[in-house]
């Protein structure tokens, strides 16, 4: 069964399954950096360049570019990751994209249970020896695919559940947009590595220039915040880019009402889509409104004609996909 949290601790179970005679792995009480003490030693066999390179070797397995794979390499990483998760053991945990293994690794130690859904076929049996668990269980599948709304009770019953995650860059967007739009209420949490930059954005306050149409479903949905930074050398390969983990805490109700979300996020990508031009050009050009009811919206809105999307908080899109949906189409948007 699965441990309780400590601050530092040691590893609970014997490493033998990794230290066989043909991987010469002496990884199993390292301290993981200069100012360690032995009472702080984090141990963390699957966050090893030389396991990596040992089950390389033992599985044939490449670094799949493609698939975003850059592997965390330092053991303070996962840790640090699981400690501002604050999870236990009644907890049920989605890890999109284990890799190896190194995050499900401490995952597994705290959670009640953990799914693990990893695309990439070439790994699974590099989990099946790396993470003897009972309770992990890993998943082959794109995690695009998953209907969440079934796929989480079935997994999970109904456990409350985060998503904690190493992402992979190519797809971050899309994955966290399927979270925030399709996930039943039991997703509490999400706790995610991502390129820094995107993390900036996550967490900017609608109406900041860092913010994007993401930012808004973000605030919409979450109270988020940067935890901490990472830099490239603690991956294998390294990436060109810094990264950080982001924490965003799912509210029990959404941070404005509206009277059609799927509208309003349909006028804010369409907003976003034209950064550049002003609200009322990006959403005449392209969307059901003629320009000047668009101004009339603004006007009454108190907001200046040539606003830009990024201008706009969350409060001010939903009053105006409101005051557009009432006057353009009183029966209920279809024509958004
Ligand atoms: N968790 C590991 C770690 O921290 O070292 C690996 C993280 S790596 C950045 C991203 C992982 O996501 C890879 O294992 C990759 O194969 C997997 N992946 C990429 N696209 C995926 C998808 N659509 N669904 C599920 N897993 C995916």
């Amino acid at each position: 069964s699965p441990a309780r949290a400590a601050p530092f601790r040691e590893t609970q179970r014997p490493l033998s399954y990794l230290l066989t005679e043909r991987s010469p792995l002496s990884v199993a009480d390292r301290p993981i950096s200069g100012g360690d003490t032995p009472a702080q030693r984090i141990v963390n066999p699957l966050c090893e360049r030389e396991t990596i390179n040992a089950l390389r070797k033992q599985f044939g397995f490449a670094f799949n570019k493609g698939l975003g794979q850059n592997f965390l390499v330092n053991p303070r990483i996962p840790w640090q990751i699981v400690q501002e998760a604050d999870i236990d053991a009644s907890w049920g945990v989605l890890e999109i994209g284990p890799g190896i293994g190194c995050l499900t690794y401490e995952l597994a130690q705290h959670a009640g249970r953990v799914a693990a859904v990893e695309i990439d076929a070439a790994l699974l049996p590099v989990l099946e020896q790396t993470l003897p668990f009972d309770n992990v269980h890993v998943v082959h599948a794109d995690f695009m695919d998953l209907n969440l709304a079934d796929w989480l009770p079935s997994q999970f019953g109904d456990r409350p559940v985060a998503v904690v995650a190493n992402l992979p860059y190519y797809i971050t967007t899309p994955i966290l947009m399927r979270l925030l739009e399709q996930a039943p209420p039991q997703l509490r949490r999400i706790v995610v590595m991502v390129q820094r930059e995107v993390a900036v954005r996550l967490c900017a306050p609608s109406g900041s220039p860092e913010g994007g149409a993401i930012s808004l479903a973000v605030e919409y949905r979450s109270l988020p915040r940067i935890l901490f930074r990472v830099p490239p050398g603690c991956f294998m390969p390294a990436p060109k880019v810094e990264s950080a983990v982001v924490r965003m805490d799912l509210r029990d109700s959404p941070a404005v009402s509206c009277s059609n979300p799927d509208a309003m996020f349909r006028l804010i990508r369409q907003g976003f889509g034209q950064r550049r031009k002003t609200l009322v050009n990006a959403l005449g050009n392209q969307g059901p409104f003629p320009k000047a009811l668009l101004g009339d919206a603004l006007d009454a809105l108190h907001l200046a004609r040539d606003i830009r999307a990024e201008r706009m908080t969350l409060a001010q899109f939903a009053a105006l996909t409101d005051f557009l949906l009432n006057h353009a189409c009183p029966d209920g948007g279809a024509v958004l």
